[in-house]
């Protein structure tokens, strides 16, 4: 079944450039689906459109039932999808666990002890249990965007956006984040993913998109994709 319907999208930025041009895109419950193109093309506008961090023109996109071209619940919208960006955003004061627990805790109004258990077992799942009481300073690169990832999962969203989670990271350090993201997507959950890890793409995604200057082009299975010369 369809969790994300997007229809005939468009996004105008104020300064006149057109990011998105007549994009339409379909993504089922589960699927992992790849973002690819050359930088500008609109890759990072199209995922932040799907949570409303960027409002559309003209076109209309659902997100599990939620209409966002109507004005309303960008609360439970952005309950229900969690993203992670290429700079982690912990908050550098917070320890890791509580770094995980804050948005459960304020936005879901969970008590701190269910917060914190469901944190630990985040921590364990991402290969950081030993690292709840450090603070975000103390992580490498990996280690924090692993953080990032069980912080966006604390809050049991169904989908996750990525906006090249590893672009910002030293080489060794890409492969521990990718091998989580890999773990998710086996777990079943929907993921739409920014990524110039094209091994990534061809071992986990269902389907590649590609786009350029602002377009959709190309939307197929990984092995086609990747066949065409
Ligand atoms: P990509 O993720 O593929 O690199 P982006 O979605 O970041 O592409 O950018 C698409 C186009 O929109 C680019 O021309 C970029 O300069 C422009 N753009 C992105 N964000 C903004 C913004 N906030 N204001 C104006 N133009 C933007
Ligand atoms: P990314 O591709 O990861 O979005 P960019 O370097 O394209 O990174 O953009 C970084 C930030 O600057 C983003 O918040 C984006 O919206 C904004 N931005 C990008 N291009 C423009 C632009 N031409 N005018 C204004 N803001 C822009």
């Amino acid at each position: 079944d369809a969790i994300i319907t997007v229809t005939d999208i468009h996004k105008v930025y104020p300064n006149g450039v057109h990011a998105l041009k007549n994009v339409s895109q379909t993504i089922k419950e589960g699927e992992v689906v790849v973002v690819v193109g050359p930088s500008g093309s609109g890759k990072s506008t199209f995922l932040r459109t799907l949570n409303q961090l960027e409002t559309i023109n003209t076109g209309e996109i659902v997100v599990d039932g939620i209409s966002l071209t109507t004005p309303g619940d960008v609360n439970k919208l952005r309950e229900e999808v969690g993203m992670v960006f290429q700079s982690f955003n912990l908050f550098p004061h917070l320890s890791v666990l509580d770094n995980i627990c804050l948005a459960p805790m304020k936005v879901r109004g969970i008590s701190r002890s269910d917060a914190e258990d469901r944190g630990v077992e985040l921590l364990v799942k991402v290969g950081l249990s030993d690292k709840a009481g450090s603070f975000p300073p103390q992580l490498s690169g990996g280690q924090q965007q692993r953080v990032a990832i069980a912080r966006a999962l604390a809050m049991q969203p169904k989908i996750m956006l990525f906006d090249e989670p590893t672009s910002a990271l030293d080489p060794e350090m890409v492969g521990e984040v990718l091998e989580v993201m890999k773990q998710l997507a086996r777990s079943g959950m929907t993921m739409v993913v920014v990524t110039h890890e094209m091994g990534f793409a061809r071992e986990v995604a269902d389907r590649v998109i590609f786009m350029e200057s602002g377009e959709l082009l190309e939307d197929s299975d990984p092995e086609h994709f990747f066949d065409e010369p």
